[in-house]
């Protein structure tokens, strides 16, 4: 059994960074980018509007309230600025400044004087005075060309696609997707929600919260398969993965002391190198980390569903963020808002609520109902709480690290608690 900061230090040392492709920008939601990004273009492209309003010029002035103004044209957003302009110009949000103009009065600073046949204004008295440069969105003033906009490693999300579509650019540089593999074993399971449980049998839960996790930190799961508890079967099961081009193997169940228990044997026969059996850390102390060869890593991960959802989270995934470039996560120190009972000797992976007071402070509770059959939990926390191996109590009020749920950001969710995300 070795200490839970070492496993994952071990798993981290394995996991290395995966190559990069281009891809259409229309494709790359959710997809991390592998080079820092320069914009081509000035956002705005060219002066414009900010106001509908009449575009006038200051020459380096005040205009005074009073000043009455000839409006020569007119300008729509779409339009082409017209070279020259004499006195004012009505224009709308977004149209290009005419040369020589360089102020914009809103519409409802100026009383019209006369209009034309066509109600257009003809003649404006300044009902307020305008500076140089007044509602003016200069070219470049939010992104000049050259400017560096998205970070390497960068998770594309919506902002960052506006951002790509506003300066046209078509496709980027993002990792490609590992490549995983989800075995889940055990003769009890049964897949189809629609069949009647027989005596013994349970239902693999397993299986598609982690086929959800793996999706959502970044994976292309490309096989995905139950397994009965025998080795044949199994190891049969994990070559096709290696056919398959499998990057990483994560499996469910049969790593533990029981007769069925076959996997590290079985992985021997395969000649898989295991890098470690067994951490110091509760739930999910049987977990199982090795080589196999050609190079994917095999997360052999414990069949309890907590200890599964620990094992993903703790070493799963770091170890994808590892292969797509991410650094990796800082928790949150927050305050226990009780005291909390823990078998010392183990590091705790604990579901806890993180909650917001009306002052402000945070401070994290940890669940009744930690064993690791119990998933009801997982639907009541927003957060897992990290406990040290030292001491078996934590007064109120200890610091601990806290994670969220997933991997992805801090989210705060409806009810005003901290989803630390
Ligand atoms: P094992 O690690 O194979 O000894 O399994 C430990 C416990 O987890 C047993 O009660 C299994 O029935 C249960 N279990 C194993 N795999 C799954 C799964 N995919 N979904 C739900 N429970 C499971
Ligand atoms: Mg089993």
């Amino acid at each position: 059994m070795i200490a839970f900061d070492d496993a994952r230090r071990r798993v981290l040392a394995a996991a290395g960074v995966i190559e990069a492709q281009r891809i259409p920008v229309s494709a790359s939601m959710g997809r991390i980018v592998a080079e820092d990004v320069f914009s081509p273009e000035h956002l705005p492209s060219f002066d414009n509007t900010a106001m509908d309003g009449f575009a006038l010029a200051t020459g380096g002035q005040a205009v005074p309230e009073g000043t009455e103004l000839v409006v020569s044209s007119a300008l729509a957003a779409g339009e082409a600025a017209p070279a020259g302009c004499e006195g004012a110009c009505e224009i709308m949000t977004g149209a290009p400044m005419p040369d020589g103009l360089d102020a914009v009065i809103p519409v409802e600073n100026v009383a019209v004087l006369e209009h034309d046949v066509d109600r257009r204004p003809q003649r404006i008295r300044v009902l307020q005075a305008v500076l140089p440069g007044a509602n003016v969105r200069r070219r470049g003033q939010d992104i000049s060309v050259d400017d560096l906009v998205i970070l390497c490693g960068t998770r594309i999300g919506a902002p960052e696609r506006m951002v790509l579509a506003a300066l046209g650019i078509a496709d980027i540089p993002v990792r490609k997707l590992p490549v995983a593999a989800l075995l889940t074993t055990g003769r009890e399971l049964v897949d189809d929600p629609g069949q009647a449980l027989l005596p013994g049998q349970i239902r693999n839960s397993n299986g598609p919260f982690l086929a959800d996790r793996l999706l959502e930190c970044g994976a292309e799961l490309r096989i995905r398969q139950s397994l009965p508890d025998e080795a044949g079967a199994y190891t049969a099961a994990v070559r096709r993965c290696l056919t398959a081009g499998v990057e990483l193997i994560i499996s469910t169940g049969a790593v533990s002391m029981g007769r069925y228990d076959f996997i590290p044997d079985a992985l021997r026969e395969l000649d898989a190198e295991i890098l470690f059996h067994k951490v110091a850390m509760r739930p999910g102390k049987p977990l199982l980390f090795a080589r196999l060869p050609g190079g994917a890593l095999y997360f052999g991960l414990p069949g309890n569903p907590v200890s599964s959802a620990v094992g993903m989270r703790f070493f799963v995934e770091p170890a994808l963020r590892a292969c797509l470039g991410l650094p990796q996560e800082s928790p949150l120190r927050v305050p226990l808002a009780e005291a909390v009972e823990k078998k010392p000797g183990f590091r705790m992976l604990q579901k806890a609520v993180l909650q917001c007071d009306d002052q402000g402070r945070l401070s994290a509770t940890v669940m009744k109902g930690q064993e690791s059959f119990r998933i009801r939990p997982l639907l009541q926390s927003n957060a897992w709480a990290v406990l040290p191996e030292q001491g078996a109590i934590l007064p109120a009020g200890t610091l601990v690290d806290l994670y969220g749920l997933s991997g992805n950001g801090i989210v705060l969710n409806t009810c005003g608690v901290a989803n630390a995300g």
